[in-house]
């Protein structure tokens, strides 16, 4: 509050000091005895005015952007410094001309909610849709965009625990604005259960939605479609930030779920495989080597060779 006061008094007082200015130009024109005012001097006030405005809205946008927005920008460029440097070409090659996602990927827009839970390397292998709630009908043509045209063979719906949009879903969310209202509108939950019962019946819901609009795909074995509830706070007692998938194209017995074969790890084909890259022990052969300038040592793996798209 006090910034606000601070700033508008700042405000105020440029505001003033550029009528002033301006009324000094004006005020001699105004004498009844003064001829009219020629389009040269009407000009030159026009110019002294936006002169003025222009100074007073910068120095409240930076007065403004100083606390808001300064610090998250030098932050983001500096996440961005490091992760170029940790990331040399070899890291881009894979999907420089073309991507090859091997999951569709719906998510809240949350920010206790993101890709490297369950992708150490999403780059080029998760196609992303977030929204308020996780949900398809908000997002239909990116949806559509992932299954239709990259062909993912997995299309992935995470709800996940103290969902603020299930919460908001689940009372009265009347004094909302329009666009929020609408995007709340299509969550089909009972009013009055905000918690884990909500959660999961949204990802349920979506589930079925995505079936019904990609019947064809499903029947036919080119998609999967997976709900799942990330837990960040382990309101589920399956571990804190675990991924609990709760339903699998419409399947949501548990133990049914958990006797899939895609569920099982076998050495053949390890899940890591599907979810996640594997982190680089040995040296990367040949590909590697072609780079001019190979990247520094990291963490990160070169991406895995994706699985050719249907
Ligand atoms: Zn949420």
């Amino acid at each position: 509050m006090n910034q606000s006061v601070r700033l508008a008094l700042l405000g105020a007082v440029f505001m003033l000091s550029g009528f002033m200015a301006v009324f000094a130009v004006v005020a001699p024109a105004l004498a009844a005895d003064m001829p009219p005012m020629s389009d040269a001097e009407k000009e030159k006030i026009r110019l002294i005015v936006k002169e003025v405005i222009r100074e007073y809205a910068a120095s409240l946008n930076e007065k403004q952007g100083h606390g808001a927005a300064n610090d998250i920008v030098r932050d983001i460029r500096q996440a961005n410094t490091n992760f170029m440097r940790t990331h040399g070409p070899a890291h881009f090659k894979p999907f420089l001309d073309s991507q090859h996602p091997r999951a569709t990927v719906i998510t809240c827009s949350d920010s206790r909610v993101h890709t490297h839970a369950l992708d150490a390397s999403p780059d080029g292998d998760l196609f992303m849709i977030r929204n308020i709630g996780n949900q398809i009908v908000t997002a239909e043509g990116s949806v559509e965009y992932g299954v239709h045209h990259l062909h993912t063979p997995l299309l992935l719906i995470i709800g996940h625990s103290a969902c603020g949009a299930i919460k908001a879903a689940a009372s009265d969310y009347a004094k909302e604005s329009g666009p929020i209202r609408r995007e709340l509108d299509t969550i089909q939950i009972p009013k009055g259960d905000p918690g884990l019962n909500s959660i999961k019946l949204n990802v349920n819901n979506q589930v079925r939605q995505a079936m019904s609009k990609f019947e064809n795909e499903v029947i036919s074995g080119h998609l999967t479609v997976m709900g799942a509830v990330y837990d960040f706070r382990n309101d589920m007692q399956q571990g804190q930030g675990r991924l609990n998938i709760i339903n699998v194209n419409g399947e949501t017995d548990a133990a049914k779920i958990a006797a899939m074969e895609m569920m099982k790890e076998t050495p053949a084909h390890k899940p890591m495989r599907v979810m996640r890259r594997p982190i680089a022990k040995k040296a990367p052969p040949a590909e590697a080597e072609s780079e001019e300038n190979p990247p520094p040592a990291s963490e990160h793996a070169k991406p895995a060779k994706h699985a050719p798209s249907h």
